[in-house]
């Protein structure tokens, strides 16, 4: 299982997200559907394992919560991700939301 495995969603076709490693040994994450039948069939971005977690990491910084990679799963709810913005769901209730010119953790 790898760290955000099973917590992500495409907000396009609202399949999950699998784990994959790509050519660079990056942890990525790629939509179910685009990974099966390919961009014709959903075009959402894949998304880096790393980029994720330093956007939760700065969250839990600003918020004082305590942060521990290995588990994100225990304070994480889930991920909605497509072309246009990325929204990160806490099970505080709290959120993150990333568009493609802003940040807000
Ligand atoms: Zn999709």
């Amino acid at each position: 299982m790898h760290i955000l495995s099973g917590i992500i969603f495409c907000d396009l076709c609202h399949k999950k997200f699998n784990f994959k490693n790509n050519t660079n040994n990056n942890h990525v994450y790629i939509c179910q559907t685009r990974k099966n039948y390919g961009t014709s069939k959903c075009d959402c971005r894949i998304i880096k394992e790393d980029f994720l977690l330093q956007i939760i990491e700065q969250h839990c910084k600003i918020l004082n919560k305590k942060y521990e990679t290995s588990k994100v799963k225990l304070f994480v709810n889930k991920i909605k991700v497509s072309n246009d913005y990325i929204i990160i769901y806490y099970k505080d209730g709290s959120l993150s939301e990333i568009s493609a010119n802003h940040i807000s953790y």
